[in-house]
């Protein structure tokens, strides 16, 4: 009706929407500009084993942003995915990764260690995502056994067959899975078998209180399980406490990223805090 009409109207003119929507046309067109001018940068975040030995990072990205500072994820994820600009970006994002990986490839540290780099659905879903990896891979020079891709529960429940003919290709040319922010989906569990997934990565929201809630405790020893059955590694994220960490492994988690072994950091802290003496 015209009165609902007036009533959509007048919501959409509200001054805080109005604002809402030219701060994310500005921050879309700022991004595209970062894309063009490197102001994106990789940060690490340590992935250890039980004993604490260094087994890998995850990439995660952040915004030089010329006026605002570095940026978290947080501030322009958003917008990326809406604008379709997160496809770009995942591609620049894993070029750094193996870039990376081929400078530190010479570092006694760093010879084994892994890079997971995180992939959203609407970059997976691309006709011809498996070719450029391939093409970033082969024109880096970067091992494809050191790569990890981390996609998420969303990331599958798209088209099954594509999604699953995609990680096989891309599984032969080496690289692997992890199954990022685990639990917080809906996989089905015969996606578990049938796919060339390496890794289970519990989310951080069962982590959080495992020491004090009984259920998130039962999730995580479930989960634990039905990996161990199926022949898939675990990691858990977002470990604080030397406690969450000592009942996880108790438990039989073999791998564990969080705050308790390193924020995530930029390349120069990240490599000085591990070739310190
Ligand atoms: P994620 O992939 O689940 O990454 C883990 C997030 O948890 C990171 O936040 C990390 O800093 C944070 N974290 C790690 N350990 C702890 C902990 O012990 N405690 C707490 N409270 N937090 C912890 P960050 O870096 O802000 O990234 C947020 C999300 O943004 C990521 O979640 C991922 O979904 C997305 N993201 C980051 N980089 C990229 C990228 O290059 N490409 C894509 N597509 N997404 C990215
Ligand atoms: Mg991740
Ligand atoms: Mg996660
Ligand atoms: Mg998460």
């Amino acid at each position: 009706s015209a009165k609902s009409a007036g009533k959509d109207q007048f919501l959409f003119f509200d001054p805080v929407m109005q604002s809402d929507l030219i701060s994310m046309h500005q921050t879309e067109n700022e991004l595209r500009i970062a894309l063009e001018n490197n102001q994106l940068e990789p940060f690490y975040q340590a992935q250890v084993d039980a004993q604490g030995g260094l087994i890998g990072a995850e990439v995660l990205i952040r915004w030089n942003h010329p006026e605002r500072g570095l940026l978290a994820p947080a501030a322009f994820i958003g917008v990326a995915e809406s604008s379709g600009l997160i496809v770009p970006m995942g591609y620049q994002v894993f070029a750094m990764a193996c870039t990376q990986l081929v400078a530190w490839s010479g570092c006694e540290f760093a010879r084994k260690l892994t890079l997971a780099v995180n992939i959203s659905a609407r970059q997976f879903e691309e006709a011809d995502f498996t070719a450029r990896i391939a093409s970033i891979l082969s024109s880096s020079g970067a091992n494809p056994e050191l790569l990890k891709l981390e996609i998420t529960e969303s990331t599958l429940a798209r088209d099954i067959e594509s999604v699953s003919l995609k990680m096989l290709e891309l599984r032969k040319l080496g690289i692997t899975f992890s199954l990022d922010d685990f639990g917080t989906g809906y996989s089905s569990l015969t996606y578990l078998k049938r796919l060339p997934i390496k890794q289970l990565k519990i989310d951080r929201c069962f982590v959080r209180d495992v020491l004090v809630d009984h259920d998130d405790k039962a999730i995580i020893v479930t989960i634990i399980a039905l990996a161990a059955t199926l022949g898939i590694d675990v990691i858990a994220e977002g470990v604080e406490e030397q406690e969450q960490q000592a009942l996880l492994v108790s438990v039989g988690c073999e791998s564990f990223q969080g705050f308790l072994f390193g924020k995530p950091e930029s390349q120069e802290v990240f490599e000085q805090r591990f070739t310190a003496p």
